[in-house]
């Protein structure tokens, strides 16, 4: 390592994004990409923005915002825009924790949030997840300086009631507590209808997953009016326009069309449903998903030699070989016919 670097870049360990190989054509079910297209509508405005680009972006996404808080029954001021979730929640980091403040986030959950703690400088508190994953809001009430876990979790999928959550602002009211809701639109009730009411919420969302868009790199922040300026804050001291003018005019469309989102988040929920009741005949424990993905182990098979095998046959699936969920296998809801052929290897390589 370079003696150049800083003594904090020395340190970190970055986040390792799932394998996007290249030496042959997989069906990829190990990074939660929506399998379906974006609607055209979000295409053709991105297409239609190409003759814009010698312009700088419009720096406070207004109109983006303005949907969003439609959509929501927000002001616009309680809407942040940034590129992708992961980057919000950067900005996160940054405009609510002081370096030495202690966060809590649980023990099985998105391992961005170590990687945000270390580079700044927080400590970090783990809640221990239910053996069945659930999460318990009573485990949240104690000594922390902010909170931050998905809602379903990531990588098990499962939801946590919106009452639950709210117990958990409630006994936090000193500190801000960040929901992660990248899956929500996939079966949960979004923490959003609690903003008004909580002044130390703040709730994240993204176009990655649920909007077919994680290549254009759009994500959301949703909070009252005083935390969201501090978003603003970060974002106007590091880079006036992290959304660019494709990415603002797509997002828009997007949001817009709500019947191409429900017509592709019901088909994933659906070919959720039918393909957790063929894993279970086959053997596996699934743990309920509220997500596009499940977490599954199978009573008999070791979850890394799965993997492996589903790789040999040209299905990328996650394997986390980390304390508690090294069984355990997430798969990605692809389309009917993909989750198929999931299916079908899968039988064949248990029968080995
Ligand atoms: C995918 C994911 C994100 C990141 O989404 P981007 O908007 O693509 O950066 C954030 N949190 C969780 C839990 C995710 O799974």
């Amino acid at each position: 390592m370079s003696k150049y670097l800083s003594e904090i870049v020395k340190k970190i360990e970055p986040y390792v994004p799932g394998e996007q190989p290249k030496d042959k054509k997989y069906i990829k079910l190990n990074t939660n990409e929506n399998p379906y297209p974006p609607t055209k509508k979000a295409l053709d405005s991105i297409y239609n923005s190409l003759d814009k680009l010698n312009l700088y972006p419009e720096p406070t996404t207004e109109n983006l915002r303005r949907e969003l808080a439609d959509y929501y029954s927000l002001k616009e001021e309680q809407v942040f825009v940034g590129n992708g979730s992961d980057e919000v929640l950067a900005f996160s980091f940054m405009a609510y924790f002081n370096p030495e403040d202690t966060i809590l986030f649980p023990d099985i959950t998105y391992s961005f949030y170590p990687v945000y703690a270390g580079l700044f400088k927080l400590k970090k508190e783990l809640v221990r997840v239910n053996d069945d994953f659930s999460l318990d809001a009573k485990l949240f009430k104690k000594e922390n300086n902010g909170i931050i876990f998905p809602n379903p979790n990531a990588p098990t999928g499962k939801l946590m009631e919106l009452s639950e959550i709210e117990e958990i602002l409630k006994n936090n009211i000193e500190n801000v507590v960040i929901v992660d809701e990248a899956y929500i639109d996939f079966g949960g009730e979004s923490a959003v209808s609690l903003i008004d009411k909580y002044p130390n919420l703040l709730v994240t969302q993204t176009l990655s997953k649920s909007r077919s868009l994680a290549g254009l790199r759009v994500g959301f922040a949703f909070g009252q009016e005083d935390l969201i300026d501090g978003l603003n804050r970060i974002k106007n001291s590091i880079n006036s326009y992290t959304v660019d003018t494709l990415a603002m005019n797509g997002a828009l469309e997007s949001i817009k069309d709500r019947d191409y989102f429900k017509e592709t988040t019901e088909k994933i929920i659906n070919t959720r449903e039918r393909v957790t009741k063929k894993l279970k005949e086959l053997g596996f424990k699934v743990i309920e998903s509220k997500a596009n993905f499940v977490f599954i182990s199978h009573e008999e098979k070791n979850a890394e030699d799965l993997f492996k095998k589903l790789k040999e046959n040209g299905i990328l699936v996650r394997y986390f070989n980390m304390d508690r969920i090294d069984n355990y296998l997430r798969v990605s809801i692809g389309t009917d016919k993909e989750m198929d052929t999931f299916l079908g290897k899968l039988e064949e390589i248990l029968k080995l």
